[in-house]
């Protein structure tokens, strides 16, 4: 018998194909995932599946692709560019995004795009199956592939299946919405582990699954059937020693003197976010609008860097987002801008990590404030890089961090006031109670890393297996 691997299954794969001028190349992924798992599965001489990120329009192009990702162990799932819309951009983010958020009225149910994900969630058990050998341990990544434990369980009834879902579960008032949330729970119980970000998340699951399906549980024991399935928090944790590392490299200080010189004296307020209505861009663009108002001796005193990553600009709601944000933006710089200072300078693209790093180590203040986030690792990576450990985190009370980062300045981010007495309660902070705060924060970062993180939920995945084996 082979050695039994590790199949990783996600929407996408740790790499993207480009194609540029009828040629295809690989470009690799600095993702969270990939960093966590990109050495882990190899070692365990395990296979990753996903999405290879591009549409591959032509056959033989296509199965040169997959030669070529095979000999890295990976296994793409190749998608039209019909599933890439219903799929992904329809049921996945216009679905399941919305509601699992707690924006509900950006919701859509579009029978179409439900039978896509249906299709596309077997195309991706399909590809497990074909590759998976009893005793391989299967780990599906994600609220894209909710139906994929299910399909594998129904032709590999023994083997063992973890599921991890990145974003928020909803309350059962909101998941009831969705007009296929049994399928979808009846989906996730094909797996024998079912991991979210926060203890609140695994609440919410249970008493949904309570309230649809016929099961029973025990605490975050479920009986279903004649199988036990554990739900477990798994807090996802980043890559301390690769951003603490990079800060003292030459790279990023050089970007960092040329950071604080530019600032000339000037306090430092970054938010970097993929443009995405959960993120509370627009609240934090009114709490800082109101901060200037309510605190005018730190006007010309400080500069806010909004960094915003391109992101599904071509879903409506989105594009609403970023004229609204750019308005905004504008109204307070036309507002507040004086010949020689300007409140808000506005990013909208995305940055290399040697310059991300110089940002969050030059950063008096990190503003974190989603209306809602699974987890948020940018606050994370911010504490991770404040080597010297003078800087602040104000985080918003709706991201799974805040359940750990305790020592930060918690707000309510549709509190403007709030917001604008906290950048003041940060700006005021003794640099003693500034670094006490950042040490305990980067003490618990570096523990529960997301090497830490991987390894505990295979550990747990393999005790709820056992547990399982005990009772047949
Ligand atoms: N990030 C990036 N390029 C950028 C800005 C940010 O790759 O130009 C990364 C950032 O380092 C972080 C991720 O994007 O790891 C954002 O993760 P987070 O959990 O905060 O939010 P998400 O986008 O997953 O909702």
């Amino acid at each position: 018998m082979n050695k039994p691997k590790l199949i990783i299954v996600s929407n996408r794969l740790p790499i993207k194909i480009e194609i540029k001028k009828g040629q295809w190349q690989i470009k690799t992924s600095e993702g969270g995932l990939a960093t966590g798992l990109g050495s882990f599965y190899k070692e365990k001489g395990g296979i990753w599946i996903g999405w290879p990120g591009t549409q591959i329009k032509d056959k033989a192009m296509a199965s040169e692709i997959q030669q070529s990702l095979q000999r890295q162990s990976l296994e793409p799932v190749f998608l039209t560019q019909q599933e890439i819309k219903e799929y992904y951009e329809g049921f996945s983010n216009q679905t399941l995004w919305p509601l699992c958020h707690y924006f509900p009225s950006y919701a859509s149910f579009e029978k179409k795009n439900w039978l896509a994900y249906q299709s596309v969630n077997r195309k991706f058990a399909e590809a497990v199956i074909r590759i998976a050998s009893p005793g391989d341990t299967i780990w599906v990544h994600d609220y894209q592939l909710m139906l994929v434990p299910n399909l594998i369980r129904e032709q590999l009834p023994d083997i063992s299946i973890g599921y991890f879902q990145h974003i928020p579960f909803p309350s059962y008032e909101v998941f009831r919405m969705i007009p296929w949330r049994e399928q979808l729970l009846k989906g996730l119980l094909g797996a024998d582990l079912i991991g979210f970000h926060t203890y609140d998340d695994v609440r919410h699951f249970i008493s949904a699954i309570l309230r649809i399906m016929d099961v029973q549980s025990n605490m975050n024991i479920i009986a279903f059937g004649k199988r036990l399935i554990t739900a477990e928090p798994f807090p996802m944790g980043i890559d301390f020693d690769k951003f603490h590392d990079q800060v003292s490299r030459p790279v990023t200080q050089k970007y960092s003197q040329r950071i604080i010189e530019g600032l000339e004296g000037k306090k430092l307020l970054i938010s970097i976010d993929r443009l995405d209505y959960s993120k509370g861009i627009l609240q934090r663009l009114s709490g800082y609008n109101t901060f200037l108002k309510d605190y005018p001796a730190y006007r010309g005193k400080i500069v806010f860097y909004q960094l915003i990553v391109p992101s599904r600009d071509k879903v409506p709601e989105y594009e609403q987002l970023k004229e609204d944000i750019d308005k905004q933006v504008s109204h307070i710089n036309a507002q507040y801008s004086t010949l020689s200072w300007q409140p808000i300078q506005y990013f909208y693209r995305s940055w290399a990590f040697e310059i991300l790093s110089a940002l969050y180590y030059s950063a008096d203040i990190a503003l974190v404030t989603p209306m809602r986030d699974g987890m948020n690792l940018v606050c994370k990576e911010y504490i991770a890089s404040k080597t010297d450990r003078e800087g602040v985190l104000i985080l918003s009370e709706m991201a799974g961090a805040a359940r750990e980062l305790t020592e930060a300045i918690i707000i309510n981010p549709g509190d403007a006031d709030g917001m604008a007495a906290a950048i003041n309660t940060a700006l005021q902070m003794d640099p003693s109670e500034k670094m006490q705060h950042m040490q305990i924060m980067q003490e618990n970062i570096k523990k529960f890393n997301i090497h830490m993180w991987v390894n505990n939920f295979l550990n747990s995945l393999s005790i709820a297996k056992e547990k399982q084996q005990k009772l047949s």
